[in-house]
């Protein structure tokens, strides 16, 4: 799934090419892939400019004149991207925005687990999911940082996936993040030291902001706005390496379920505590 570095890439290739265009048509070919009407949805983005791209979490919005906003959620293989002109769509792109200047943007999604939604700003601000959203992390001090997880038994990775505490970490982040720290998934938040909420703290955004700078992770299918593919996979430290050798003691990498999904973790580098042990 795309995690914030990656919905940050769109956003930042987005918004160059599709800044003060207006939507001249829609095409929805697959009208489940929207939430609400098939009708109001392409009657309200008829002729509204894009006036903003930005993204929240792992949601990516484009702000439209009318205060509107049409907000992607990408799941596991959604992509929105500009087209070189004259490609056509093909039977994964359920939603074609065309734009006055003649290019347009694909929705596409081969899983069908993303969406697309248009909201006002009222609705956008009143969306359960939406108001639910922890803080973002490049925008977190460290005291605010280490009070999320400070008094909480949890696990400190279902701690850092849970979009309610803090927005936009997704597997590959958090793995990274992690053994960066020298912390196993498995410990319990509010067992962390002050020296280890620092640590966390700063290697998150050092991955973040790393991830954004080569353009993302092209894990499975996710493709910029332009459709090109991210760098980031290439300095994965543990993430995907089960079996292979710890860049920073040798140890081999295994892995070890925690909230229900797989995490890659140097036993060496990343010591579990004896009651964090056990799941
Ligand atoms: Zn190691």
């Amino acid at each position: 799934m795309p995690e914030l570095p990656e919905v940050e890439t769109i956003a930042r290739g987005l918004e160059p090419l599709v800044l003060n265009k207006k939507i001249s048509r829609v095409s929805l070919n697959y009208p489940k892939i929207i939430s609400g009407d098939p009708q109001i949805f392409q009657k309200e983005i008829l002729d509204r400019s894009i006036v903003k791209v930005w993204r929240r979490a792992k949601l990516l919005i484009l702000d439209l004149a009318g205060s509107f906003h049409l907000v992607f959620h990408l799941k596991m293989s959604g992509k929105v991207w500009v087209p070189p002109q004259g490609e056509c769509p093909d039977k994964h792109t359920h939603i074609v925005f065309c734009m006055n200047n003649g290019e347009s943007i694909f929705f596409q999604d081969q899983r069908k687990f993303g969406y697309c939604v248009l909201l006002d700003s009222n609705s956008l601000n009143s969306w359960k999911f939406f108001a639910g959203l922890g803080p973002e992390p490049l925008h977190l001090c460290l005291n605010d940082f280490a009070e999320i997880f400070r008094a909480r038994k949890g696990r400190i990775k279902s701690l850092l996936l849970d979009q309610r505490n803090i927005a936009g970490i997704g597997n590959i982040y958090a793995d990274e993040a992690l053994f960066m720290a020298g912390i196993h998934p498995r410990t319990p938040g509010c067992e962390l030291k002050p020296k280890d909420y620092k640590i966390l703290y700063q290697s998150l955004k050092e991955v973040l902001v790393r991830a954004i700078e080569a353009g993302g992770s092209s894990f499975r299918n996710y493709r910029n706005a332009l459709g090109y593919s991210g760098m980031f996979q290439e300095k994965f430290l543990v993430y995907g390496k089960k079996g292979q050798s710890c860049p920073r003691c040798r140890t081999v990498i295994e892995t070890c379920k925690v909230a229900g999904r797989t995490s890659c973790v140097c036993p060496t580098c990343q010591k579990v505590n004896q009651e964090a042990g056990h799941e």
